[in-house]
C-alpha cells in the first residue's frame, strides 16, 4: 500500500508550489479580453489627451477680453462634437459649440447657453466669462509618452477606458489560465439529474472549483464526474492534461483502496512534487507537473476541496496570470475563548468576523467537519491556527480573508 511520506507544512507547500509555476506567455488580446489579466508592459500615451482643447458645455466660444455681462454678440458660426468651425471668433462674436466641439480659432472660452439670452443668430451675454471658462485643455489628462499603466496592472473597466481612449485596440497580457476540473467518485451523481439512491450523492466539488477558478480569472471548465475506476478515471485525467494549464481532480486521493488519483497521475507521466500537507483540512493534497501542465488532486470532502483550492490552487492561477500580488488580504484577528489545536497540522478554521474596538473578532463558523459545506458558506475568513498550539484569548491570529467586502464595510 502507498503511504505518506514526510508531510511537508503548509508554507513549504506552498513555496513549492509557487517555485513550480510560471507565469502564462505574454499575449495580445482585444479590449474588452484582458478584464481580469495583468498588464505585460508598461503602456504609454502615444498623444495627449484629449487632443485639442474642447468646450466642456454647450454655449457660445468667444473672447473672454469683450465677454462682459451684457454686451451682445453675433454668432457666425458653429462647432459640434467632431465637426471644428471654418471659422474663427473676432471681437464681438461668438461660435456655437457643443460639449466636445472643437474651441475655434481666435475664442478663448466659452459662455454657458444657460448665461446668455439663448440659441439664435445672436444673443446677449448675462453674466461675464474669463478667460479659459469652460475650456478642456489639450493634454490636461494625459501626456503623450507618460506611462498610463503600469505593468502588472490588473485590466479592470478603467484601463479599458484608458487604452481606448489612447487608441489601443489590444493589449499585452500575461495568459488566462485553462483550468480544467474533475471530480472522482463512484458514488457521485450530476445535480439536476435525478434523485439519489441509496449511498450516493450528488457532486458538488467540481461546479464549486470551477466557480472559485472563474472568480480567480480562470477559464475553467468541468469535465464528467469519474467513477473511482482506474480504467474510467485515466482516460479522463488524460483528456484534462491535454487540454489545459492547470488540472484539478477531487476526491481519491488518501490511502484508501478506492484512492487511485496519485497511482494513475504517476502512470500517465505526471511528476509529483509533494503529497501530503501538515494542513487541516486537506492533508493529502497532491501536487506534480506534467510538462507545463500544474496537476493538483485535492481530497473530496467539499470544505477539504474548497479550502485547498483557496489557499494551494489559487495562489498558483494568480502567479500564472501574473498578479503574485493579487494574493487574499491577511489581517490579525483575535478569538474570546482559547482555541486549541492539537492536531499536529495547521488549521485553517473557518471564522466569521466581526470588527470590535480591539480590532477583528473571530468566531468560528460553525462545527469544524471537513464535510460541512454550510459551514463555509457561514465563513468570512479562514484564521490560520498553527500546529500544536494554543491561542489566548485575544491573542492576534493570522487571517485570510474570503470576502472582501467584510473589510471594506457597508456597501452603499
Ligand atoms: P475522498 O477524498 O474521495 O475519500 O472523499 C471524501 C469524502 O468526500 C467522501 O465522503 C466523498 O463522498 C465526498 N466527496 C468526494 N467527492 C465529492 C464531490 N465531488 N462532491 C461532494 N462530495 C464529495
Ligand atoms: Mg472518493
Amino acid at each position: 500500500m502507498q503511504t505518506f511520506g514526510e508531510l511537508i507544512g503548509h508554507r513549504e507547500a506552498v513555496r513549492l508550489i509557487l517555485e513550480n509555476t510560471a507565469p502564462l506567455p505574454v499575449r495580445s488580446v482585444m479590449l474588452n479580453e484582458a478584464q481580469g489579466l495583468a498588464l505585460a508592459g508598461d503602456l504609454r500615451a502615444k498623444f495627449d489627451s484629449p487632443p485639442f482643447d474642447n468646450s466642456a458645455v454647450d454655449g457660445y466660444a468667444l473672447r473672454s477680453s469683450d465677454a462682459e455681462a451684457g454686451r451682445l454678440f453675433k454668432v457666425v458660426d458653429e462647432a459640434p462634437a467632431g465637426r471644428p468651425a471654418k471659422k474663427s471668433v473676432g471681437e464681438g462674436e461668438a461660435i456655437k459649440v457643443f460639449t466636445g466641439g472643437v474651441i475655434p480659432e481666435g475664442a478663448d472660452a466659452v459662455a454657458m447657453v444657460e448665461n446668455t439670452s439663448g440659441w439664435g443668430e445672436e444673443f446677449e451675454l448675462k453674466k461675464t466669462v474669463s478667460a479659459g471658462e469652460n475650456v478642456r485643455q489639450s493634454g490636461e489628462d494625459v501626456r503623450a509618452g507618460d506611462v498610463i499603466l503600469r505593468s502588472g496592472t490588473e485590466i479592470g473597466a478603467a484601463e479599458i477606458a484608458l487604452a481606448a481612449s489612447q487608441g489601443y485596440g489590444e493589449l499585452p497580457v500575461y495568459g488566462r489560465p485553462k483550468v480544467v476540473v474533475l471530480s472522482t467518485g463512484t458514488e457521485l451523481v450530476e445535480p439536476g439529474t435525478r434523485e439519489l439512491a441509496p449511498g450516493e450523492i450528488y457532486d458538488s466539488n467540481s461546479y464549486a472549483m470551477v466557480a472559485q477558478a472563474q472568480e480567480a480569472g480562470t477559464e475553467a471548465r468541468r469535465l464528467y464526474a469519474a467513477s473511482d475506476d482506474a480504467e474510467v478515471l485515466r482516460p479522463a485525467v488524460v483528456e484534462a492534461l491535454e487540454s489545459a494549464d492547470v488540472v484539478v481532480t477531487s476526491g481519491g486521493v488518501s490511502m484508501g483502496e478506492k484512492d487511485l488519483v496519485k497511482s494513475t497521475m504517476l502512470d500517465i507521466g505526471v511528476e509529483q512534487i509533494f503529497w501530503g500537507v501538515k494542513f487541516k483540512p486537506g492533508k493529502p493534497l497532491f501536487f506534480g507537473r506534467r510538462g507545463d501542465v500544474s496537476v493538483f488532486g485535492v481530497p473530496g470532502n467539499p470544505v477539504s476541496a474548497m479550502v485547498c483550492f483557496e489557499l494551494f490552487v489559487r495562489p498558483a492561477l494568480m502567479k500564472m496570470m501574473g498578479r503574485e500580488d493579487r494574493r487574499r488580504p491577511c489581517i490579525q484577528a483575535y478569538f474570546e475563548e482559547r482555541i486549541t489545536n492539537r492536531l499536529g497540522r495547521m488549521h485553517a478554521m473557518r471564522v466569521r468576523l466581526e470588527r470590535t474596538e480591539k480590532g477583528w473578532r473571530a468566531e468560528p463558523a460553525g462545527a469544524q467537519g471537513s464535510g460541512l459545506v454550510s459551514s463555509l458558506s457561514r465563513a468570512d475568513a479562514l484564521a490560520l491556527i498553527g500546529p500544536e498550539s494554543e491561542v489566548a484569548p485575544g491573542e492576534m491570529v493570522e487571517t485570510i480573508v474570503l470576502r472582501d467586502e467584510k473589510l471594506t464595510g457597508q456597501s452603499c
